[in-house]
């Protein structure tokens, strides 16, 4: 018998009525002689819930209790799910993450997983039972409660479906599969029958939130045949595959990606000297903020001003540290601004056609965006503007790059 991993989110599981109607599909896919193991969120909206409610009593809240309040939502699911397999005579036990042992680092709230323990689950898959293992959380060495960040249920699927070598981890949402671009945000985006990973991989890094970065990257890594479904409506979603092979043929822009959790810092009027970047960087890593855009000017008069973002969450402590690189390194002072926003355009098929970047700065003047910072990879290039222009940016270059459209190669699926 085949295993298969699913994985269930938040709106997916939001209130009773939905559990009823995901028991009712698991329990078809067990009569079609599956084996399976299910991962869930949260009911939609309970762990926005939970972060408000620690936000009353402290800005920064205690990262270790932050975990342990914010992990209550997925056992809820889990316990709901079971029961209303056990409803349908589907024999289900629910498990949260140290039960199962899904052991992480102990980086409280963006923990990373290091290893599974598989023998538990193997034992109850091989006694028939449908497994339901809470989403988004591990536990460290230390039994302490872990997170593994927002939108970590993915990751947890994908581990899972690692660690068990299921035939395919399928992640059902509220959209019927990866899409050119926020669907959401632009009407005319166009669902993509296959993506391949590295381009997932830069449309999650890039703010698409359909996919956690470090599921896709697990999946990557692990071979793991991943692919995004609607809970509630049939089809055939999208694959993530490890095709590689870029031709004439290959799209030249798979999707447009885009982020408003960023926020810019700026310091000033830093002498310009070897070593600086790492004076400013390094207390910066320290503290656990990932950098993301970097730009540093020319020096000017033996100074130069060097500009980077972090996760808007990441802002306040971020601020605090560069105040302090500040005094240290006597530089003139430290600005922050947190109404930007990344727009990306994402593409293997970029790797053989000259000229995106120009097509891209091109569409965003036509509309008079101002561009702050850019940075580019390979199947990437991105643009940091001035947030109250994201849409207007995301939509102009959905039709710059002609999303809207079926491209000649792709045939229906
Ligand atoms: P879940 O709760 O099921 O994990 P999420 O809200 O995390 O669901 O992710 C699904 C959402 O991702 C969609 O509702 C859609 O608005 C958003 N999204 C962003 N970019 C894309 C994209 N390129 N394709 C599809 N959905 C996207
Ligand atoms: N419930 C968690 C969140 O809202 C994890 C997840 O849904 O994947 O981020
Ligand atoms: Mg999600």
């Amino acid at each position: 018998m085949s295993l298969i991993v699913q994985k269930f989110g938040g709106t997916s599981v939001g209130s009773i009525e939905r559990i009823e109607q995901i028991a009712d599909k698991i329990a078809g896919f067990r009569d079609r002689g599956h084996d399976i193991v299910v991962v869930v969120s949260a009911m939609s909206g309970e762990t926005n819930r939970l972060i408000a409610l620690a936000h009353e009593i402290q800005d920064q809240p205690v990262p270790r209790e932050m975990d342990v309040l914010v992990s209550t939502g997925e056992q809820v699911t889990t316990a709901l799910l079971s029961m209303a397999l056990a409803k349908r005579s589907v024999r289900a036990k629910s498990y949260n993450g140290s039960q199962v042992r899904i052991l992480t680092d102990d980086s409280h709230t963006k923990a990373r997983i290091r290893e599974i323990d598989d023998q538990r689950m193997q034992a109850d898959i091989a006694d028939g039972f449908v497994l339901v293992v809470a989403g988004f959380q591990g536990v460290d060495e230390n039994g302490n409660i872990t997170t593994l960040g927002r939108g970590g249920s993915d990751t947890t699927a994908v581990a899972l479906a690692a660690a068990l070598k299921a035939q395919e981890c399928q992640i059902y949402t509220d959209v019927d599969g990866v899409y050119t671009t926020d669907p959401r945000m632009v009407d005319g985006a166009r669902r993509l029958s296959k993506v391949t990973f590295e381009e997932m991989l830069e449309m999650a890094s890039m703010g698409s939130k359909v996919l956690q970065i470090r599921a896709v990257e697990f999946a990557g890594k692990y071979n793991v045949p991943l692919r995004v479904l609607h809970s509630f409506e049939e089809g055939p979603g999208t694959l993530i595959t490890m095709e590689d092979k870029v031709d004439v043929e290959t799209p030249t822009i798979a999707g447009i990606a885009f982020n408003r959790d960023e926020a810019k810092l700026t310091i000033l009027g830093v002498p310009d000297m070897p070593g600086v970047a790492h004076k400013i960087l390094g207390p910066i890593g320290e503290s656990n903020i990932e950098v993301d855009v970097i730009v540093q000017n020319v020096a000017d008069d033996k100074t130069t001003d060097f500009t980077f973002t972090v996760g808007r969450h990441d802002l306040l402590s971020a601020e605090e540290v560069l105040n302090r690189v500040c005094s240290e390194l006597n530089a003139r002072e430290v600005r922050s601004d947190n109404k930007i926003a990344k727009v990306s355009v994402v593409g293997v098929g970029m790797r053989s056609h000259a000229g995106v970047a120009s097509q891209m700065f091109a569409a965003l003047a036509e509309v008079g965006i101002n561009i702050q910072m850019i940075t580019t990879s390979e199947i990437k290039i991105s643009v940091i503007i001035e947030e109250k222009f994201l849409e207007l940016a995301v939509r102009s270059l959905h039709s710059s790059f002609g999303l809207e459209k079926e491209p000649e190669n792709e045939c229906a699926d």
